[in-house]
């Protein structure tokens, strides 16, 4: 029996986090819900953090209201929207258990999935990730999108990052206390618990429609998100840049040994404009391409050196001890 079977519940607390943007239409069913799975775990204490990523609807004042009637659900307000990644943290922060759960706010994440987590967790397991096997309701583009990604981003990163899989999923506090020691700005939070390491298991399941609303993850988004995954988990894009300009160089050894041969031994010359447009186009494209990676890099450097702080809370709603403003700021310190 490991000591987890033998903690002498309800010693052992359970929070779950939340983000929340412009969530007003499933909100109050997806608090309902949650309450629910509250009171069928009677082995833990519970508390629900909503993390209200500055939503500009209804969404944080229906959430003060549940809050001013039950203890257990806790309200971070941002002071503006941050982002998923940045208000998924945040909750972390703010969570005191013993045990931390991510779950979207759409209900798109069965919360009944969460029991089956918790087993594991009582099996011995730091982190419980929720894998998708079937994800009815999506588009065919968010599918083959997604899909690709996921395949993508572990052929480039260095540490493997389980394919489909979302942000729901369950943390022991140690893998909670190492991710809040990562400091970095660009978060991927999925990768950053594979990065984490101790012991982590998958937990199939079928991925729900939304309940109400529409997706905050517009393609801007998408693709925005795609690229903090593979480019804070890798620096291959670089090699590829290299790769490209020795790709070009010998292209135009090629072409010059072509010239030169025609040149020397036959009365036929390049005619010059269009080769010379191509290669000069070319080579332009390859060079702009280099630079725009190498800018993606140096500007997460830029973004990480100013050391602002992840996040401004606006404000704090059933908490019982003092909550920061703004996110400890990471410690960039230079010698
Ligand atoms: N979300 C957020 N801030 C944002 C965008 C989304 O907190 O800027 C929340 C959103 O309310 C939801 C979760 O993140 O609880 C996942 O977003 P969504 O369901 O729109 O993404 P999808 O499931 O379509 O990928
Ligand atoms: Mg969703």
């Amino acid at each position: 029996m490991n000591n987890r079977q033998s903690i002498s519940l309800p010693d052992a607390s359970l929070s779950l986090v939340i983000p929340c943007y412009n969530e007003q239409e499933a909100i109050r069913e997806t608090v309902k819900r949650l309450r629910q799975f509250c009171d069928e775990v009677q082995d833990l204490n519970v508390e629900l953090i909503f993390v209200d990523d500055g939503s500009r609807d209804c969404t944080r004042d229906i959430l003060k209201e549940f809050a001013a009637q039950d203890p257990r659900i806790k309200v971070v307000g941002f002071a503006r929207n941050f982002g998923h990644q940045i208000a998924v943290t945040a909750g972390i922060d703010a969570s005191s258990g013993d045990i931390v759960v991510l779950i979207d706010a759409d209900l798109q994440d069965p919360p009944e999935v969460i029991h089956q987590m918790i087993e594991k967790w009582r099996e011995g397991y730091d982190v419980v990730y929720g894998t998708r096997t079937e994800r009815p309701g999506e588009s065919v583009f968010k599918l083959a999108t997604a899909r690709a990604f996921y395949r993508l981003l572990n052929k480039l990163s260095d540490i493997p990052i389980p394919l489909d899989t979302g942000d729901f999923r369950l943390m022991n506090r140690n893998v909670v206390d190492t991710l809040r020691a990562m400091p970095e700005r660009d978060r991927f939070v999925r990768g950053m618990v594979s990065w984490v390491g101790f012991k982590q298991t998958a937990l199939p399941y079928i991925r729900a429609k939304r309940f109400a609303g529409e997706s905050k993850y517009p393609l801007r988004k998408m693709v925005r998100f795609a690229t903090d995954g593979i480019l804070s988990f890798s620096t291959k894009p670089l090699q590829a840049s290299v790769a490209m300009g020795m790709i070009s160089a010998v292209m135009a050894m090629a072409g010059i040994v072509y010239a030169v041969t025609l040149r020397l031994f036959t009365n036929i010359w390049v005619e010059g404009w269009t080769a010379l447009m191509i290669a000069v186009l070319f080579i332009g494209g390859v060079q702009l391409i280099s630079l725009g990676i190498l800018g993606e890099y140096v500007g997460r450097i830029y973004n990480e050196i100013k050391g602002r702080p992840l996040y401004v809370v606006q404000e704090y709603t059933g908490f019982t001890e003092k909550q920061p403003t703004v996110s400890r700021s990471p410690v960039h310190v230079i010698k």
